[in-house]
């Protein structure tokens, strides 16, 4: 970075020690760059002043010029408030305060002429604003017009030093004056510029923080959003292709008797997705590099014999496999699944989890090193240095979005030559999303169900049809199926989560009374055997009805289970929905999903029940999903670098991406190592950045 940037931020005109400091701790922001990287969140254009008469209430906010009267602090059950009386020539509002009112009470001059700014709301049939933004309007400039203007992000503290947004807004116009246009040089090349016809970099920040008109402030979002995502993709690109040229992988070149026997053995046809997926691993296998694949499908869509066929390709080529699963729940499921079909081959399959200690785990442990062990499923605790494989040729991660990408580095070194790695995902995420998520993986999708489902239906019910639902239950239950009942856990307060599961276990136990009705039931705090008893029960059809927590959530697989039955339905986010209701559907029957929730909903929580109500799509409804959280909270994007996206949006600004996307594989493709010409002031961008961040340009240049 040019030395002018890095200059702490303390030594700009206005800041001093004591508000960098502010600025350091509350915002991040160190350095003069840091400073221009606090772009607005939001634009308001203030051409136009309202009277306090005319001022819509509870829409957008707005501007309104009056004079300030009446100051008064009104004493409240915690602290106080400040009230302020805005007239103008129309009328009276009442403007509040409630946090700050230090430094607002020296800010309000009663009888002074002051431009306000904010959302008018409405109480005890007045007009009144909470926490407006204001200004004192000098005499001469009593008839100006604001133009476009800025918003920034500050905090409590900041504002309490002068740092609202119109305090940051004016010490980044000073920076601005003070730096010139070379000290934020241009990294793009001239090509992409002119593609996109994008204004230079250093004149897309001014705009951005001065703007001129909304066309050009346009034209400056649009390319300080490009240039983060081109960044982005430059690196998740660049790390794909620099794997695929100099990671060696091991050669699977036989197929042989395992493989084909299992293949023979399957009670069923594998869709063609499934026979795409297993046909993309084969040609990775035979490449001589590394593999890393994803593979996304929805609930249901049969990923694990995909990944068993997978493991006996590698067994047929004389290497050992792992796969591991997020729970120990769902790693004992996958044992006893795969055992059971592997019984009629000679494959060695072993179980190692947390829970299993001592002698057992020592035997596991030198089988495993002596090659005795074929295939060892397990949860997390296969990461482990004492976890030492004779060849490890192949690993599986299940339910990937809880695994992040150094847990995957270090089943890389479980062999010298590291295995191929195989991620499986239930999690479906928007197509952009999964581009920067996943754009260092290559991707299968399995698309389509195995034939002859029923698609689930759900419905949604409110709190006063619980007897309906009750009778619902029992008409199942009646016709031999068996149902799930969960109720959401809630980090938050493990107690209350626990009081509320064993609460509705009891009116459930109530409403299907033994002798004629068997309940089970699982939680978090249940010891692990005891847990994995109960599900067997259920499993074994010895039960009717299952009371759980979301432990169930992840790939648990129940055929006969046909409803499933979401209690308080409006405390879980769609994905987590989605992964639920995908617990049935898995037999021949009609199966049901039931969104219990309380009268009244939030808006959003309106759009999640009908979501679910409208579609079984995993990918529409992570779209829906996308739009409702952002990127940040969607599962898995916490390790992508998403997170770090100061001025992009994933969920808007999808064709951006897409653009750079496809400009960065353009370059790389056609210049992998950045020895072009018009590639050497990128190149250098990218060194100079790559040593903050830990990414090694240089290796790849
Ligand atoms: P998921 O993709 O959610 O992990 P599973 O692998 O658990 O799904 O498969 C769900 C169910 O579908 C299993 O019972 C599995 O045996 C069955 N299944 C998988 N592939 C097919 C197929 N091609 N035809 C019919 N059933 C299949
Ligand atoms: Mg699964």
């Amino acid at each position: 970075m040019n030395s002018k940037l890095k200059t702490p931020v303390e030594y700009l005109k206005g800041v001093g020690p004591q508000r960098a400091e502010l600025l350091n701790k509350e915002l991040g922001i160190f350095t003069f760059k840091d400073l221009l990287d606090h772009f607005p969140f939001r634009f308001v254009d203030r051409s136009k002043i309202y009277t306090i008469a005319e001022a819509p209430v509870n829409e957008a906010a707005i501007q309104l010029k009056g004079y300030i009267r009446n100051v008064r602090t009104i004493p409240q059950k915690r602290g106080q408030r400040m009230v302020a009386t805005l007239e103008d020539e129309s009328g009276q509002m009442e403007l509040l305060w409630f946090r700050g009112l230090h430094w607002i009470s020296k800010y309000l001059l009663p009888n002074t002429l002051y431009i306000v700014f904010g959302k008018p709301g409405f109480f005890n049939g007045k007009k009144n604003i909470v926490h407006p933004e204001i200004e004192i309007l000098k005499e001469q400039q009593a008839d100006l017009k604001l133009g476009f203007s800025p918003v920034y992000n500050s905090t409590e503290k900041l504002k309490n030093r002068g740092l609202d947004s119109k305090g940051i807004q004016k010490l980044t116009a000073h920076l601005l004056s003070e730096i010139k246009d070379s000290d934020l040089p241009e990294f793009l090349p001239q090509s992409i510029i002119n593609k996109y016809r994008f204004p230079l970099r250093a004149k897309a920040y001014r705009e951005i923080h001065k703007p001129g008109n909304p066309r050009a402030l346009k034209m400056a979002q649009a390319r300080l959003k490009f240039d983060e995502l081109f960044l982005l993709q430059m690196k998740i690109v660049g790390s794909r292709q620099y794997r695929k040229v100099n990671i060696p992988g091991q050669v699977f070149d036989q197929v042989g008797t395992n493989f084909n026997a299992l293949y023979k053995s399957l009670p069923f046809k594998l869709t063609k997705a499934q026979e795409n997926a297993i046909r993309d691993v084969r040609k990775d296998s035979l490449s001589g590099k590394q593999m890393n694949r994803l593979i996304q499908g929805d609930v249901g869509s049969g990923k694990t014999v995909v990944a068993l066929l997978c493991m006996m390709l590698a067994l047929d080529n004389g290497f050992q496999s792992c796969m591991m699963a997020p729970t120990e729940i769902l790693a004992q499921q996958h044992f006893k699944g795969i055992s059971e079909q592997l019984e009629k081959l000679p494959v060695k399959v072993a179980i190692l989890t947390g829970s299993i200690k001592g002698k057992e785990r020592k035997q596991i442990l030198t089988a495993l090193s002596a090659g005795e062990i074929d295939l060892l499923i397990g949860t997390h605790a296969l990461l482990e240095g004492s976890v030492v494989f004779k060849n490890l040729g192949f690993v599986v991660i299940d339910e990937q979005h809880r695994f992040g990408v150094a847990q995957r580095a270090k089943l890389w070194k479980k062999n010298t030559k590291p295995p191929h790695i195989l991620v499986m995902t239930a999690t479906p995420i928007p197509r952009t999303l999964a581009m920067t998520v996943y754009g260092d993986l290559d991707t299968s999708l399995i698309d389509e169900l195995p034939p002859g489902r029923k698609p689930i239906q759900t419905l949604h019910y409110f709190e006063n049809k619980r007897l309906k639902m009750h009778g619902f239950m029992r008409k199942q239950i009646e016709l031999g199926r068996q149902v799930y009942v969960v109720f959401p856990l809630i980090n938050e307060s493990e107690t209350l989560d626990y009081k509320d599961l064993m609460d509705g276990y009891e009116s459930i136990s109530r409403a299907f009374p033994m002798p004629e009705f068997h309940v089970s039931v699982v939680h978090g705090q249940m010891k692990p055997q005891d847990k994995e008893m109960e599900m067997q029960r259920f499993a074994a059809g010895k039960t009717h009805i299952m009371v759980a927590t979301t432990v169930i959530e992840v790939g648990v697989n129940v055929p006969n289970a046909s409803v499933m039955v979401i209690e308080s339905a409006e405390r879980f986010g769609l994905s987590q929905l989605h992964q639920l209701r995908g617990r049935v559907g898995r037999g021949a029957d009609q199966s049901y999903c039931i969104l219990m929730t309380g009268p009244k909903l939030s808006n959003e929580a309106r759009i999640r029940m009908d979501t679910m109500v409208r579609t079984n799509n995993g990918f529409e409804i992570s779209e829906v999903d996308l739009k409702l959280r952002g990127p940040g909270d969607i599962e898995g994007t916490q390790q992508s670098g998403i997170t770090q996206l100061k001025l992009a949006d994933l969920s808007k600004d999808q064709k951006i991406l897409q653009e750079a996307r496809i400009c960065a594989e353009e370059i790389l493709d056609n210049d992998a190592r950045l020895e072009k010409p018009e590639h050497q002031v990128l190149l250098k961008y990218l060194i100079v950045h790559s040593k903050q961040e830990k990414t090694n340009w240089s290796l790849i240049s």
